[in-house]
This record gives C-alpha cells, structure tokens and sequence, in this order.
C-alpha cells in the first residue's frame, strides 16, 4: 500500500462520514478518533464519531477495497 492509495481510503471514510446523517437528530457526525489497523493481511480502519448536534457517539468501520490478498501472501513468502 502507498501513500496515495491510502490517502483515497481515508478520503472515502470521511465521505461516507459526511453523508450519514445523525440517527437520532439527523444532525452531523464529527470525527474524534481514527484508527488503522492490520488484521490477517487485511487493513481495517474503526473511526470514532460523536454528532456535534446531540452528542450520540457512533463507530464506523472500515475496509480497505484496494489490498490485494495475494500480493500480502507474496509478500511474507519473500520476507521468509
Ligand atoms: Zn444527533
């Protein structure tokens, strides 16, 4: 994964974000905290987030799309 390719995954969670109105007021969700992270080869990010009109907290969680299974089995064959 490179920098760019990482940078759209992140963009896209903030999309979807944006896009997801409040369940309970229909207000907007703010993001609090983000993290990445790697669990057997696949990347999944879990993003924190209150709504800034209520302050009801919900997760989001996220996949990347673009990690390609083969190539992180590939990769541990030559690490090994
Ligand atoms: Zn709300």
């Amino acid at each position: 994964m490179n920098l760019n390719e990482m940078m759209k995954f992140v963009e896209s969670e903030y999309i979807v974000i944006n896009n997801t109105p409040c369940e309970l007021c229909g207000g907007s969700y703010l993001t609090e905290s983000a993290g990445l992270s790697f669990e057997n080869g696949k990347a999944e990010n879990i993003t924190h987030c209150v709504c800034e009109n209520c302050g009801n907290e919900r997760e989001f969680f996220f996949r990347a799309p673009f990690i390609n299974p083969m190539e992180w089995e590939k990769n541990t064959d030559e690490l090994n």
